[in-house]
């Protein structure tokens, strides 16, 4: 059984026309594949005309970030980087250099949870492979040194990245999404685009309002794929959700995805679902990787310092807790039991 590119986070819409003031508006939806997903976007606008040109100016920026960061396209930054950073520096655009010094400071502040040397191991993870076998523990261990952020040296003068280790390899897949969502959102803003929703595979931020009421996004039971809750989301505010059934495998009874603890090198135990909520996208990616990697407790700890930073998590007995600050903005659909933090 195998299953890939599943959303977790999908936006409700109801009526398509809205009154906003005197004038009338509409609201578009559309999607395109970009990404390894389809990308959705939601824009209210006066005409069709001006949210097909908003649209397709969205689409094509995914496109131009999607040949900077891809690892299937041989002339992106990232495929560049792995081919050759272990020999010799590689300069980056400044974008992909943002990117991956971010990601150490990420992997700094977490622990080493998020870890975008995880690509060094990922090979053996393959969840897309129809003969999938889990390695042996003789093999990871010896691909087990090559999964480590500080292989990654950085010159910021020059925008070059290097690799102190021969074999590691990075993969930017944990926190790109994120960013191309808010490069798109500020792009829309930028085209005179207030009220729109932009939404990667599960990662979605919103901007404005649908018609003065909150853009409203449901949650997906991580087994049953049932919306169990409404989010109505504040403007600007970004949503984001990792979880052990968007791409994975079942071998053996178990299963197998593709978020993987650095520590270990497996797939990461202790949660099947972590939504974050804040204002940065790209923040919301990164963290929820992150959290799906800490577990609850470090993920909670981790959360003391940062108010501005909220989450649902679901654990693998489907135990649900969230955010106290999430109160009276998450709307269950069931009675569902949650321990709010
Ligand atoms: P996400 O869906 O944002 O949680 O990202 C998961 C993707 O990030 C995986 O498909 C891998 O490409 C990559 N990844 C897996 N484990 C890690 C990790 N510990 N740190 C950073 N990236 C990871
Ligand atoms: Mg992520």
């Amino acid at each position: 059984m195998r299953n890939y590119g599943h959303r977790a986070i999908i936006p409700l819409l109801c009526s398509a026309v809205l009154l906003a003031g005197c004038a009338q508006k509409v609201v578009f939806r559309i999607g395109r594949p970009l990404v390894g997903t389809i990308v959705n976007l939601t824009i209210v606008a006066e005409s069709e005309e001006k949210a097909a040109k908003a649209s397709q100016a969205v689409f094509d920026e995914i496109a131009r970030i999607e040949r900077l960061l891809s690892p299937y396209d041989e002339k992106s930054d990232i495929s560049r980087v792995n081919r050759n950073a272990a020999a010799k520096e590689v300069i980056v655009s400044a974008e992909t250099f943002g990117l991956i010094e971010r990601s150490v400071k990420t992997s700094d502040a977490t622990g080493g949870a998020f870890d975008i040397t995880f690509a060094s191991i990922a090979h053996l993870w393959n969840y897309r492979d129809p003969n999938f076998r889990p390695p042996s523990d003789a093999v990871l261990r010896g691909a087990l040194p090559l999964l480590n952020y500080r292989h990654i040296v950085l010159d910021e003068k020059k925008r070059s990245v290097r690799f102190a280790n021969p074999r590691t390899k990075i993969g930017l897949g944990a926190i790109a999404k994120g960013y191309l969502v808010g490069r798109s959102i500020a792009l829309l803003r930028s085209m005179g685009v207030t009220d729109a929703i932009v939404e990667a595979g599960g990662d979605l931020q919103v901007s404005g309002s649908r018609d003065g009421s909150p853009w409203t996004v449901g949650l997906i039971h991580p087994r049953t794929r049932n919306i169990i809750a409404s989010i109505a989301l504040e403007s600007g505010e970004a949503i984001v959700t990792s979880g052990d059934y968007e791409r994975f495998v079942i071998y053996s009874g178990k299963r197998y995805h593709h978020i993987i603890d650095p520590k270990t090198g497996h797939p990461a135990e202790g949660m099947a679902s972590v939504t974050v909520l804040c204002p940065d996208p790209e923040e919301a990616d990164a963290l929820a990787t992150s959290f799906f990697v800490m577990g609850k407790e470090r993920t909670v700890r981790f959360l003391a310092g940062r108010p501005d930073v909220r989450v649902v998590l679901i654990d693998p007995e489907m135990k649900v807790s969230a955010s106290k600050s999430l109160r009276g903005r998450v709307t269950f659909l069931e009675e569902t039991a949650v321990d709010w933090f």
